[in-house]
């Protein structure tokens, strides 16, 4: 059995404690390899090998990051097949979205930013005959980056390759659910040649090395992704200390289907955003909302699409519609379907478990569920299911849909459907979301804000945004010498 360890100073090293966690490949169910258990003196050591790393990496010439991580892309793109099955596997996603999205987008985050820090400028604002203000932009010091287990190395990278590039060192923790893309991640770092301390990778639960990064006294920056709740205790914990906090969290996102859209089009891309990954993806629109004239013409061809999307073995090249990636996690999205039926509930399609034949039979998969009748205050409809699992509700006019829309806690993305250029300008001005697609979804230009608003999130990832996250900026202001 394969031991996974810590990537820590540079090296490959056994959990302190030297106790380990069981990790599942989810579409077999079975234990395929062991993971560190690691806790806060993991964390302490890797604290003070980032700390020891971090007076040379920030002073050092962003030409010389650039280049280092664009190496680790390269080396990202040379393990390409290695990887996808690897994510897949771990995470239960089906092989084909792990080599077109999940892989490709992990080269892409370190290459992104390899080249962004470059053309990251310093500010100026001159004072008339008096001063010259400059703004420098120092790296923050070690980075806490902690990400979640449903897009591992994509998630994991979009917040490492920021960090780096702005001069930071790194204390990261993947999922313990999916930890095995960030371990090889580190064994490519180190072919990379990135000196050693710069990024340290710590095993674990959340509860042991997540908790133990937030609270360390050292870590003046944490970039987390992952769950409401989580992110209201690391914020908790955080807020004395004044730590600077990315936090990008959950989401109940609205996709909204006026009449008047490209039928087709809108068709194929709502089963995308429905159920891709299993619609473990926190930009997945889980409630649908249908302009009344097209309800029922939408629910037939839907469900028809949706029952032809049968759960595979993830690792077939064929197979659409993976493994729910933990157990614990199956079993909340079945409660989520019962809750549904208990709430009046139609289940149009889908709603059981499944299970695929051969070596997945002790698998974790659940039918793609389309369900209607339900109330948009109901539980089902306000709680993140994260999940195959999405419903239909009918509305009369915009100012309905939006109220339905808007009605959660919840504004990490939102999906407009229409050829009505000014409804739909008119809509996304008032859908209370961070991101909001028109006629699209999931297309993503890097340069562009990420996260969410309400209890989606706070701060943005992307762009130069997320390197002046890790920076802190300092303002020098000069006396002219012949001003008064
Ligand atoms: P969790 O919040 O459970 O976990 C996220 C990460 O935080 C994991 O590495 C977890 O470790 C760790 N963690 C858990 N407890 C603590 C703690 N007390 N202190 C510090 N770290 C901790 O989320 P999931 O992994 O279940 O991910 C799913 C969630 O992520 C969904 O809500 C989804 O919407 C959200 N998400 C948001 C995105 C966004 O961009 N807004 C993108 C993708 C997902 P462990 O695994 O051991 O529990």
């Amino acid at each position: 059995m394969q031991h996974l360890k810590n990537y820590i100073n540079g090296e490959l090293i056994a959990p302190l404690g030297t106790q380990y966690i069981d990790n599942y490949n989810p579409a077999t169910g079975k234990v395929y390899s062991l993971i560190p258990d690691s806790d806060e003196k993991d964390v302490q050591l890797a604290y003070e090998a980032a700390a020891a790393a971090f007076p040379a990496w920030s002073l050092s010439p962003k030409e010389e990051r650039s280049k280092l991580l664009m190496r680790i892309a390269d080396l990202i793109d040379k393990n390409h097949e290695k990887l996808s099955r690897a994510e897949s596997a771990d995470n239960g996603k089906p092989i084909q979205l792990a080599r077109t999205v999940d892989i490709p987008r992990a080269a892409a985050n370190f290459r992104f930013y390899a080249t962004g820090i470059l053309h990251l400028s310093e500010e100026a604002n001159i004072m008339e005959n008096t001063a010259v203000n400059y703004t420098l932009n120092e790296p923050s010091g070690i980075a806490g980056c902690i990400s979640p287990w449903n897009l591992p190395l994509y998630l994991f990278t979009w917040k490492i390759a920021p960090a780096l590039a702005a001069g930071c060192t790194v204390v990261a923790k993947p999922s313990e659910i999916t930890p095995m893309t960030a371990y090889l991640l580190s064994e490519l770092c180190i072919e990379a040649g990135l000196p050693k301390g710069v990024l340290n990778i710590v095993h674990g639960y959340g509860h042991k090395v997540g908790a133990a990064i937030t609270a360390h006294p050292g870590i003046p920056v944490i970039s987390f992704t992952g769950g409401t709740k989580t992110g209201a205790e690391i914020a908790r914990v955080a807020a004395p200390m004044f730590k600077k906090l990315s936090l990008e969290l959950g989401g109940k996102n609205p996709n909204i289907i006026f009449a008047d859209c490209d039928f087709e089009q809108m068709l194929k891309t709502t089963l995308h955003s429905s159920f891709s990954n299993q619609g473990e993806i926190c930009l997945c629109g889980s409630r649908i909302f249908i302009e009344r004239p097209l309800y029922e013409q939408f629910k037939k061809a839907f469900v028809e699409k949706t029952k032809e999307l049968k759960a595979g073995n993830p690792a077939d090249d064929k197979t659409r519609h993976g493994a729910i990636a933990s157990k614990q996690h199956k079993e909340k999205i079945l409660s989520y379907i019962a809750l549904a039926k208990e709430e009046g509930g139609t289940i149009l399609c889908g709603g059981q478990e499944v299970k695929v034949p051969g070596e997945c039979a002790e698998g974790w998969f659940i039918e793609p569920t389309v369900i209607e009748g339900l109330s948009y205050t109901c539980r089902t409809n306000q709680e993140e299911i994260f999940g195959p699992v999405v419903t239909l509700t009918p509305f009369d006019t915009e100012e309905e849909a939006l109220m339905y829309a808007n009605s959660t806690q919840y504004g990490l993305a939102g999906i407009i459907w229409t050829q009505n250029l000014t409804r739909a300008h008119r809509v996304a001005q008032r859908l209370q979301s961070g991101i909001i697609w028109i006629n699209c979804w999931l297309l993503r230009d890097l340069r562009t804000p990420f996260g969410g608003m309400k209890k989606s999130g706070v701060g943005r990832e992307g762009g130069f945004e997320a390197l002046r996250f890790f920076m802190e900026p300092k303002n020098v202001c000069i006396k002219l010498a012949n001003s008064q």
